[in-house]
C-alpha cells in the first residue's frame, strides 16, 4: 500500500500545522509532502513549482492536496511555508511570497547552506512571521517530484539554524514537525553549520565531480596512446571497470548540477578553507607513495576504516528504501 493510501486509511490525526506550503516540489519538496501526509502532521499540503511540467507531475502523482500556479495562492493561509528550490532562487521567491504570508506563520527552507539563506531570505520576511531556516541532511542523486519518497528523512539529521531572537515556540513546533517526518533534530549556529557541511558534504561532492571529470579526460588520453600504438580500442574502460571504486564517485557526481553550483557559490569561504586543508593532506599522501612509506599509508587506511565503521554504527550508512508508491 502507498504511503498516501496508508495515511488516508488511518483517518483524522492531530496535525502540527493546519496548512503547509511547499515552494518547489522536487526531490526534497515531494519527500516532505509524502512524509507529512504519511505521518498525518499537516491538515493540508499545498505546493507550487516554477514549471507547468513539474506542477503537472505533482498533480498526476497526487502527492499534495493542492497544486498552485502562483506563489501567492500557494502560501495563502499557510502556517508553515518551506522553500524547497535551489539556494540561488531563494531571494526572489522570498520577495514574491513576503506580502502574501499570514501573520504568525513560519517560513523555513531546506537549503544545504545556511548563512546565505539568512542573508537572502531574512530581509523579505515581514514582521509577525517567524523565520527558521533548516537543512534536512538527507538526499539522493535524483531530482524532481518522481524521485521523492516518504522515508527519505527517517533517522537522518535535520539541522535548524534559528536567527538570534527566534521565537522558541515556533522553533519547537518546527522541530516537532521534522521529528514527525522521522528526522533527528539538531539546533546549530548557521556559520558553524556551513563549516561542518563544507567538510562532510560539500568537499566530498567537489572531489567526486573532479575525479569523474579527470578520469574521463585521462581515459581519452589512454585511448589515444593505445590507438597510436596500433591497439584495437574496445568499449569504454572507464565504464567497463567502474566497479573498482569509480562507480561510487559517479553516483555522487550525478547529483543535480544547479543545486551544487549554488552550494559552492554560496559557501565559498568554508569550502575554500577545507579544500586548502585537503590539498595539504593529499600532498602528504602523494609524498608517502613516492617515498614508499607503506607504514604511513597503512596507518591512514586503518584509521579511515574505523571511521567507516563508526558511520555504520551511527546508522548513517544508507538510505531507507522508497515506498511502493515510489516504485510504481
Ligand atoms: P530538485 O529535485 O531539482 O527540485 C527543485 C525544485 O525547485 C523544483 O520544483 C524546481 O521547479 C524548483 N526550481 C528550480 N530552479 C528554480 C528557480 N530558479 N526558481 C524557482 N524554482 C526553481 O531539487 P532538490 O534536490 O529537491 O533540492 C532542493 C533544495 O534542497 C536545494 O536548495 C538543496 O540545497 C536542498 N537539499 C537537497 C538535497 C539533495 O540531496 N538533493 C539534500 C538536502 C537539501 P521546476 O522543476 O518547476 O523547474
Amino acid at each position: 500500500m502507498s504511503a498516501n493510501k496508508a495515511a488516508a486509511n488511518k483517518g483524522p490525526a492531530k496535525a502540527i500545522y493546519r496548512r503547509v506550503a511547499l515552494i518547489g516540489i522536487g526531490l526534497i519538496g515531494s519527500s516532505i509532502a509524502r512524509a507529512a501526509r504519511a505521518a498525518r502532521v499537516a491538515g493540508h499540503v499545498a505546493c507550487w513549482s516554477r514549471s507547468a511540467a513539474t506542477r503537472g507531475a505533482a498533480r498526476r502523482l497526487k502527492i499534495c492536496d493542492s497544486v498552485h500556479d502562483t506563489l501567492a495562492a500557494a502560501v495563502k493561509d499557510a502556517d508553515l511555508v518551506i522553500l524547497c528550490a535551489p539556494i540561488g532562487a531563494n531571494a526572489d521567491l522570498a520577495k514574491a511570497i513576503g506580502p502574501a504570508l499570514k501573520a504568525g506563520a513560519t517560513v523555513s527552507d531546506v537549503g544545504s547552506v545556511k548563512e546565505a539563506v539568512l542573508r537572502d531570505v531574512g530581509p523579505h520576511i515581514p514582521g509577525g512571521v517567524h523565520f527558521i531556516p533548516g537543512h534536512p541532511v538527507a538526499g539522493t542523486e535524483h531530482s524532481g517530484p518522481e524521485a521523492g519518497f516518504a522515508e527519505l528523512f527517517r533517522q537522518r539529521w535535520c539541522i535548524l539554524t534559528p536567527p538570534k531572537g527566534a521565537d522558541p515556540a515556533a522553533l519547537a513546533r518546527l522541530a516537532d514537525f521534522w521529528r514527525a517526518l522521522g528526522s533527528k533534530v539538531e539546533i546549530m549556529d548557521p556559520a558553524h553549520h556551513d563549516r561542518v557541511l563544507a567538510v562532510t558534504s560539500h568537499l566530498p561532492h567537489l572531489l567526486a565531480y573532479t575525479i569523474v571529470g579527470t578520469v574521463t579526460d585521462l581515459e581519452d588520453h589512454l585511448r589515444q596512446e593505445a590507438a597510436d600504438a596500433g591497439h584495437v580500442i574496445g568499449r569504454s574502460e572507464v565504464v567497463k571497470f567502474s566497479a573498482g571504486g569509480f562507480r561510487d564517485f559517479t553516483r555522487i557526481a550525478a547529483s543535480d548540477p544547479v543545486m551544487w553550483r549554488d552550494v559552492f557559490l554560496n559557501n565559498r569561504e568554508a569550502v575554500l578553507e577545507m579544500l586548502g586543508r585537503f590539498t595539504e593532506d593529499l600532498s602528504a599522501l602523494q609524498r608517502a607513495i613516492r617515498w614508499g612509506e607503506g607504514d604511513k599509508l597503512e596507518a591512514l587506511f586503518r584509521r579511515t576504516r574505523e571511521i567507516r565503521r563508526g558511520v555504520i554504527e551511527a546508522g548513517q550508512a544508507g538510505t531507507f528504501k522508497p515506498t511502493e508508491e515510489k516504485k510504481r
